[in-house]
């Protein structure tokens, strides 16, 4: 391998301008660039990687189906994988649902969600909200709240509503606590109310349980709530786009058993193939709309990923990984917590399990009434290039990307998490100077 990484802005675009390494091996929370030097990486392929690098449990499932004469793809044809697979899947959620492959990322499945969604009600409009992500083709891109990678593309996908996504540190109503989540709940009823006796009744409703990309924002559970029962009495769609917060990462099997709901569909990509690209949609069947081959494609039955898929669900409930993923998630933000004392520039620490978010502020600046201050994008991208340089690999989300993500594997132990805080604490200290 002849990579150098002077040269790999000229090799691949995006990623390597803000992580500029080449790796060479990975294993579990690490990874080793081309130069020999060691990264605690807290990206994890962006959540992909729930088991981290090169879990046996991931590496064998693979290897056996390569030596096993099965065969790698098939369509829609079932095999002995497939069939635990979609068992093993089907058993964390209720009796009357089904599921339908997409393929392979998550974007076709949050695209696949609204075309069943169209089907089904016959309608076309979908609220998405503020700050939400689900992809970046045209209609997940028309869904995602993210004015700066859409602004340049013209005829994205029609007849999206976008509503304001409760913010515990910046409530758009600048309400915060449990006035701001009661007033978005009121906003949120009376719209679809409104819109019950209007023309432009909503397909669908998507949404993240936890916002990821936009700068880990867990959705309150009264809201999600009663976004659950508004929904369900108009008989509109409820989507949750669990592709990131999905299988244990944020302390539950699912983000959306915070609230203790049920939606119609359910998003899932990233770790569901355990590394490989696979998208699923798991469906109330009063929900399933198409006719047989009325949702086709011809990546959507990748032996290789369901088998691996199995493994990384096998070892989730057998080794209780929700369970590790809560209590090294706590553990984390209790230590960001206090570093926040000392550092007037981590405005707010937040998240669930291992999907954690530190929202990077100007705390010279006067704070508003909610007691929050300004956001500081270049202050938080000093952070992550200091991490990087501490040998720490995590990204950044938010609006501006002033909030620092840590996505660490779900596998992660305390140590490593101590070991994350050391680099951390050690970077900011140094972005400061
Ligand atoms: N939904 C959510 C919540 C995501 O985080 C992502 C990816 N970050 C997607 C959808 C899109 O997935 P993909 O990049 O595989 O298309």
């Amino acid at each position: 391998y002849l990579t150098r990484q002077d040269k790999m802005e000229s090799n691949v675009r995006s990623y390597p301008r803000k992580l500029p390494l080449a790796i060479a091996q990975a294993q579990g929370c690490w990874v080793t660039d081309v130069e020999g030097n060691e990264y605690l990486d807290c990206l994890a392929g962006a959540g992909t990687l729930a088991l981290g690098h090169n879990h046996p449990a991931t590496t064998s499932a693979i290897k056996a189906v390569l030596d096993s004469g099965l065969p790698l793809h098939t369509l829609d044809i079932t095999t002995p994988i497939k069939d635990a697979f979609t068992e093993k899947l089907l058993s964390f959620f209720p009796e009357n649902f089904v599921l339908q492959f997409c393929g392979p990322t998550g974007a076709d499945g949050t695209e696949a969600a609204i075309k069943l969604a169209k089907t089904y009600t016959g309608r076309d409009n979908v609220i998405a909200f503020s700050g939400g992500y689900h992809g970046m083709t045209h209609g997940s891109l028309a869904m995602t709240g993210n004015l700066s990678a859409k602004e340049k593309v013209g005829n994205l996908m029609a007849g999206v509503q976008f509503m304001p996504y409760p913010h515990e540190y910046r409530c758009p109503l600048g309400l915060g606590g449990e006035a701001g989540v009661d007033a978005l709940t009121y906003y949120f009823e009376n719209f679809i109310e409104d819109v019950e006796s209007g023309v432009v009744k909503p397909a669908a409703v998507i949404l993240e349980a936890i916002q990821g990309e936009g700068g880990v924002v867990p959705a309150p559970k009264k809201w999600l709530q009663k976004v659950r029962e508004v929904t369900a009495k108009h008989d509109i769609v409820l989507i949750l786009d669990e592709v990131q917060a999905g299988f244990a990462r944020s302390g539950k099997m699912f983000a959306f058993e915070h609230a203790e709901i049920i939606p119609d569909v359910v998003v899932m990509s990233k770790a569901v193939g355990g590394g490989l690209p696979l998208c699923v949609l798991a469906i109330n069947k009063k929900f399933d709309a198409w006719s047989p081959a009325g949702h086709t494609g011809t990546f959507r039955g990748n032996q290789l990923a369901m088998a691996a898929g199995y493994n990384v669900l096998e070892e989730i409930t057998k080794n209780n990984l929700a369970e590790n993923s809560r209590i090294q998630g706590e553990f984390l933000r209790s230590e960001l917590n206090r570093l926040s004392e000392t550092y007037g520039c981590i405005g707010h620490v937040r998240g669930r399990g291992l999907m954690t978010g530190i929202e990077i502020v100007d705390e010279r600046q006067p704070a508003d009434h909610m007691g929050s201050y300004p956001a500081d994008s270049v202050l938080a991208a000093a952070i992550q290039k200091a991490c990087f340089d501490n040998k720490l690999l995590l990204e950044r989300g938010g609006r501006g990307g002033t909030v620092v993500r840590l996505l660490c594997p779900i596998t992660i132990t305390t140590d490593e998490c101590q070991e994350v805080i050391a680099r951390f604490t050690k970077a900011v200290s140094e972005a400061l100077q």
